[in-house]
């Protein structure tokens, strides 16, 4: 089997917050054993410096046990705050050891990205203000002492060091981000969705209709254009004869049979229930007639999802400056006429 260095814990989402932080922990222990580790070998085998290289040998073993502990219990919240007090205490023994001198207090300024990403913002804050008092007084003290600076080999291996960690840190602030926004979008998305389309049709439902209807009236308010209403005959029965499963797939089988028959600049929308209405564009009264009737007959002779159904229709025109619910009581006006007048009929409102 292959070894997976970082372990995916199955609780965390990518775009969960924990799964970010348990990357960051594998990575920083990683990094911090795999550092860890040659210094040991460059103190020891190299300038025989052997006190540093037992410091050296603890930033192996810590992190090391850390990593094997971590892997087997996958807890985010003990982690992070072990990691942050180790780095910390490290950082803090490196820069008493070292003076603050070679510019080792920039090391200080990792610190706060770190455990801000780690413990967010309290635990940050903490972990910040203490790493900044420890380099102000290790600062008083040079000032009190009046110590040289001089920039050495060490200072510039210090700054580069520090560099890198940065970019590190900053790059992981980056994909974390750049993933939550990516999860925004497509909730954003899932949700604009939801709130256009009726969930049983997928045709647009009743607030989407009434937005469109006003979009159509100022965009196209020098042209000619169609309202119907369409009702489904005795649908009751449906549900009373069939059950109210199949009467929810002969509402779906319906509306997909007349989205299939409609242009694209039409709009078509379940109204509530088992009526819908269609706005049609560029379309005068008599020629959305001719259409409705079309669909009338063909409805009427082909069963849906095995149940036969016939449907009367209220059909009208627009007028610009005419509110919707004004042209909607008119075409239900025209509705109320054909069910009148016997059902699986199509009415022009006067
Ligand atoms: P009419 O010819 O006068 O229109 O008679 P009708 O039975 O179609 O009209 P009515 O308004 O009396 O009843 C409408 C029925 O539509 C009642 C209701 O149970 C059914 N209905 C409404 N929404 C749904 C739905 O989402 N699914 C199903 N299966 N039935 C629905
Ligand atoms: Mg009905
Ligand atoms: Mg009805």
């Amino acid at each position: 089997m292959r070894f997976n260095f970082f372990k995916n814990f199955s609780d965390y989402e990518v775009h969960d917050r924990d799964y970010w932080r348990a990357r960051l922990i594998f990575q920083a222990l990683l990094l911090i054993v795999v550092t860890f580790g040659i210094l040991f070998c460059v103190n020891w085998f190299l300038l025989d410096n052997k006190t540093v290289a037992f410091i050296d040998l603890i930033g192996v073993i810590i992190p090391a046990v850390l990593y094997v502990w971590f892997r087997k219990s996958g807890n985010v919240r003990l982690c992070t705050w072990a990691l942050s007090i180790f780095v910390t205490l490290l950082l803090s023994a490196y820069l008493i050891v070292s003076q603050g001198l070679h510019y080792s207090m920039l090391w200080a300024t990792t610190l706060p990205p770190l455990t801000f990403f780690l413990l967010g913002r309290r635990g940050g804050t903490i972990f910040s203000v203490y790493i900044f008092c420890l380099t102000g007084y290790l600062g008083w003290h040079q000032y009190a002492q009046q110590a040289v600076h001089i920039f050495s080999y060490k200072s510039l291996m210090n700054i580069a060091e520090i560099a890198v960690v940065h970019i590190l840190i900053f790059r992981l602030y980056e994909r974390t981000r750049e993933s939550a926004n990516r999860q925004i979008q497509i909730q954003q998305n899932r949700l604009s969705l939801l709130a256009l389309t009726d969930q049983l049709t997928g045709l647009y439902n009743r607030s989407k209709f009434e937005s469109a209807f006003e979009d159509m009236m100022k965009l196209h308010r020098h042209e000619v254009c169609a309202l119907v209403i369409l009702d489904i005959d005795h649908f009751k029965t449906v549900n009373d004869k069939y059950g109210h499963n199949v009467g929810d797939k002969v509402l779906k089988g319906f509306g997909d049979m007349i989205l299939a028959d409609i242009r694209h600049s039409d709009v078509l929308a379940r109204w509530g229930g088992e009526e819908f209405v269609a706005l049609l564009p560029f379309t005068s009264i008599d020629s959305a007639y001719v259409l409705v009737e079309r669909w009338r007959k063909k409805i009427a002779c082909e069963p849906i999802e095995g149940v036969a159904i016939t449907i009367s229709a209220g059909v009208t025109a627009c007028y610009k400056e005419e509110t919707l619910t004004a042209t909607i009581e008119r075409a239900d006006a025209a509705l109320y006429l054909a069910k009148e007048k016997g059902r699986n009929k199509v009415e022009i409102a006067v």
